[in-house]
């Protein structure tokens, strides 16, 4: 029987930076103290990149509810 453990396999699985979709093992990923998303980023960057375009998204409402008048 092989003496292989699943998780020493998939300990470094590879991730798309969410801003450049840039490929790059998850362990080279930049990883903000405070990150509450499930998106990954190859830099700053690029995270702050990301954040910037999500919040004018939010703002914007595009693709959210909509105002009737
Ligand atoms: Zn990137």
């Amino acid at each position: 029987m092989p003496d292989v453990h699943p998780d020493r396999i998939s300990a470094d699985p590879e991730v798309n930076c969410a801003e450049c979709m840039k490929k790059m093992p998850l362990s080279a990923a930049y990883d903000p103290d405070d990150m509450d998303y499930e998106e990954n980023f190859c830099a700053r960057e690029c995270y702050e990149a990301w954040t910037r375009k999500m919040a004018r998204e939010r703002a914007g409402g595009a693709g959210g509810e909509e105002v009737k008048e």
